[in-house]
């Protein structure tokens, strides 16, 4: 019983958590020493210049000039003059940064036509949100409860390397349902749980953010065989494939129908901000636009309906086949001049070089830093304990010359670091 004295930390001691699907008290001490490391090796808070593009940022402490390859704008579209002039251009036509309220009961006639212009671009009805991140935590609870697909609950597995804006909604979503992890991409495992319980979904990604690329022929085969549940977090394709940058999941899961939602974060390849939802069914919009996250506080800003405007302008116009095109070059001279080397990524413009320690992996990126090119050192709990790297991205707005200049230094480093 609570006697009125001031609480103190012991006698609450036993209120820490089950820590069924995380543990930060566990987590958080697990990569301090590596963070201190990067922070020691001037490799975080660095302050740029951008006007010169990501191929030449400029560090305006020290002068030193860098090509940035840790950026998720994959094809230079966050630059692009038609994006950017159409973000002013809204701002100064509405007058207003935003409503700064939920969409749901009054939103800007122009938040209406980027809905339908999105849904006309990807060929499916597309949902709309200040971020994917808000997106997943608004729909996950609800298809685990059954209220996407008109079922009791479905059995909810999330694959292993799963995005952390997916992982961190388990305890909410187990709150709603069974919540299983599965190995990487693990269809055996998939096939099992479809076997055992009547209604499964799983949430996995189509690109994923440290490399490699989801199964969607084994995952289809499954929806087809079992009437599995597919919520796929495509951001890191959106854009960089498909006639119309609809992505990776949709070269294969080409009509959208009740059983599968493709999200994506608009913020990455496509060069806006914000995040959609893609779905077969315009029924649940009206639903999802009311609930949670999605109704808490702001709708989408102004600027954010006028870039994204202009990116779909973008990617109307033969200039996103151009630069799709180049980063396809540039993804192949890459895997065709680093194979053999371990490194996780092939097909895909994500590379994640394993080097083990965290240290290491600051070590690694650290130098890469002086000779010129901006590599993200990744760590636990991001990536496995033990297997820490560096993540690269190339992109399509680098010329094959300027990729080629990048592996010649990425050989001659990892060849005196290993
Ligand atoms: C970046 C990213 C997100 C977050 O997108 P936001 O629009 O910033 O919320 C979600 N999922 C994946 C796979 C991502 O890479």
């Amino acid at each position: 019983m609570h006697t009125g004295a001031p609480v103190t930390g012991t006698e609450f001691d036993t209120s820490m958590g089950p820590h069924r699907f995380r543990n930060n008290q566990r987590m958080v001490p697990a990569s301090e020493a590596a963070w201190k490391l990067a922070g020691d090796n001037g490799m975080l808070d660095i302050r740029v210049d951008a006007s010169n593009g990501q191929n030449r940022l400029r560090d305006v402490r020290t002068g030193h000039e860098f090509v940035n390859l840790a950026s998720c704008s994959y094809l230079g579209l966050n630059s692009h003059s038609t994006v950017v002039e159409a973000g002013v251009t809204a701002l100064r036509e509405e007058a207003v940064t935003g409503l700064a309220m939920a969409e749901f009961r009054i939103r800007l006639e122009a938040a209406r036509r980027l809905e339908e212009e999105l849904s006309e671009l990807f060929g499916a009805h597309v949902l709309p949100s200040i971020s994917c991140g808000v997106l997943s935590a608004a729909v996950l609870p609800l298809m685990a409860s059954g209220h996407l697909t008109g079922t009791d609950p479905l059995v909810v597995v999330f694959d292993r390397f799963a995005h952390f804006s997916l992982n961190f909604l388990k305890p909410i979503v187990a709150d709603e349902s069974l919540v299983l992890t599965s190995p990487h991409d693990d269809m055996d495992f998939l096939e099992d749980v479809c076997r055992k319980y009547p209604r499964v979904a799983y949430v996995c990604e189509g690109a994923y953010s440290t490399g490699g690329l989801a199964n969607l022929h084994g995952i289809k085969a499954l929806q087809d065989k079992y009437g599995m549940y597919v919520y796929m977090d495509d951001s890191h394709a959106l854009s960089t494939q498909g006639p119309h940058g609809e992505g990776y999941a949709r070269s294969v899961f080409r009509e959208l129908d009740d059983r599968t939602m493709i999200v994506a974060s608009i913020a990455k390849a496509f060069g806006s901000t914000g995040g959609i939802a893609m779905t077969g069914s315009s029924r649940l919009f009206d639903f999802l636009y009311r609930s949670g996250p999605m109704g808490w506080s702001q709708g989408l800003r102004t600027a954010a309906i006028g870039t994204t405007l202009g990116s779909i302008a973008v990617h109307r116009s033969p200039e996103l086949g151009t630069r799709q095109r180049q980063l396809a070059e540039n993804v192949g001279i890459f895997d065709r001049r680093m194979k053999d080397r371990g490194i996780r990524g092939t097909g895909s413009h994500i590379k994640f070089v394993p080097v083990g320690e965290n240290e290491w992996a600051v070590e690694l990126a650290t130098e890469l830093y002086r000779r010129g090119y901006y590599c993200s050192a990744m760590f636990f709990p991001v990536v496995p304990r033990g297997q820490a790297g560096i993540r690269l991205m190339l992109r399509g707005d680098m010329t094959a010359a300027m990729t080629e200049t990048f592996v010649d230094t990425l050989e001659d480093v990892l060849d005196g670091f290993l």
